[in-house]
């Protein structure tokens, strides 16, 4: 019997958000509600409470990991959420294109930001290029936003145990890596040869020849910072003996997804924003059922509609989803055959703009799942509902009522 999870990002609000109302409680949302009344509903801590998660230590906590144990810090989970393809045992870096001057045989700070670079893709190619096969190591390199981006050394030394290149002020020369313990000398040699060459390949990059020309500060440099390594998750889907997809947008979701074993299907349409096509998204989850024990499905345009401090587009949102995405599932879901639960990562209230603490409402639905009395979706509503307050762990407690897993003891 299969299980459908779907998350729905930042989904939590409070009282303050729509004038004595969460934007979830002041949406219309009939298909929700029908749900909670067949199913049961509850609050999560996302990773506990009083924590304020991110979005990633949040996911690794509904998967059924142990964010305290498992995150090495933003940087692996960063690269991850620009879309890098990150696999356990990797090393990752976030990285900045700085302008730098040569001085007394040292490269210079002069801009952290190279002059505002709006956009760093046309020097992604060059960097990628680089080439460190002399230390066993393959570089992955990807812009994110303006003038940040993420590296990534991957090989069997690569160590995490190495300093930032990146001084953090202007004025300063780049620094030297170096290596916080013996086995981490390569690397950082590594890392020292890539700041060299990333100065040679874009010191005559055409790119940069012309921001010259018209009076710019070229991006002629990349300081790094925050070497973490990716964790090696053990996948569920390995853990459970299950098949998993994920139907999502947000390169991070489908990134956590992949570690934790899960097949990525490409929706078009699925743009993990507002604009998204939640329709195409039902199709696909409902296409995986016969191939999958395990659909996820991540929508993020709730998160998005938050932290822009917009109450109104985040309830007009929900009842989109309601509509357009439940709507289309539910009218063909088999939920005598089916475990679908429904919640959020976290809090995001537009008043706040910013992820807080307070526990977010969650909704299990399907033959296994005992009623409660509670017959709407809403933060207030899921505070009565009878699956009380608990932390995380989403995907094990939907497998569990699908039957799905490994018993812990005789
Ligand atoms: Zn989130
Ligand atoms: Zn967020």
């Amino acid at each position: 019997m299969p299980g459908i999870l779907v998350i729905l990002d930042g989904l939590g609000g409070r009282p303050t958000d729509l004038g004595g109302s969460t934007c979830l409680e002041a949406a219309a949302t009939p298909v929700l509600d029908e749900l909670a009344a067949r199913g049961a509903v509850g609050l999560m801590d996302p990773v506990g409470p009083g924590v304020r998660p991110g979005s990633d230590t949040s996911h690794l906590s509904i998967f059924g990991y142990d964010p305290f144990r498992v995150y090495t810090g933003r940087g692996a989970f960063e690269a991850l959420g620009i879309g890098l393809d990150v696999r356990g045992g990797d090393v990752c870096f976030r990285a900045n294109f700085a302008t730098v001057e040569e001085r007394g045989g040292e490269l210079v700070v002069v801009d952290r930001r190279a002059g505002r670079l709006p956009d760093g893709k046309p020097l992604e190619g060059a960097i990628a290029g680089i080439d460190l096969h002399e230390f066993g190591l393959e570089l992955l390199f990807r812009v994110s936003t303006e003038h940040r981006g993420a590296l990534v050394l991957r090989g069997a030394g690569a160590s995490p145990a190495v300093t930032d290149t990146d001084p953090r002020k202007e004025g300063k020369p780049v620094e030297r890596c170096r290596p916080l313990e013996p086995a981490a000398g390569r690397t950082a040699d590594a890392v020292n040869l890539f700041t060299r060459r990333a100065h040679e390949v874009l010191q005559d990059h055409p790119f940069n020849r012309e921001r010259i020309r018209r009076g710019e500060r070229p991006a002629n440099a990349v300081l790094l910072r925050g070497a973490a390594v990716m964790p090696h998750l053990r996948p569920i889907t390995v853990e459970y003996g299950i098949r998993g997809v994920c139907v999502a947008g947000g390169a991070l979701y489908k990134g956590v997804a992949k570690l934790a074993g899960l097949t990525v299907l490409d929706v078009p349409g699925a743009t993990g924003d507002l604009k998204t096509d939640l329709r195409a998204k039902a199709d696909a989850a409902l296409a995986a059922l016969d191939r999958a024990e395990l659909v996820f499905v991540h929508i993020k345009g709730t998160d998005n509609a938050s932290h822009d401090g917009d109450a109104e587009a985040k309830r007009a949102f929900i009842e989109r989803i309601d509509r357009e995405f439940f709507g289309t599932l539910v009218a063909r879901l088999p939920l005598d055959k089916v475990h679908l639960c429904v919640s959020g990562d976290h809090t995001t209230p537009p008043g706040v703009k910013e992820h807080t603490a307070d526990p977010v409402p969650a909704l299990f639905v399907g033959p296994a799942v005992r009623p409660d009395r509670v017959r709407a979706f809403g933060e207030r509503a899921a505070g009565e509902g009878g699956l009380g307050r608990f932390t995380g762990r989403l995907v094990p407690q939907l497998l569990g009522y699908c039957d799905l897993g490994p018993k812990f003891g005789s």
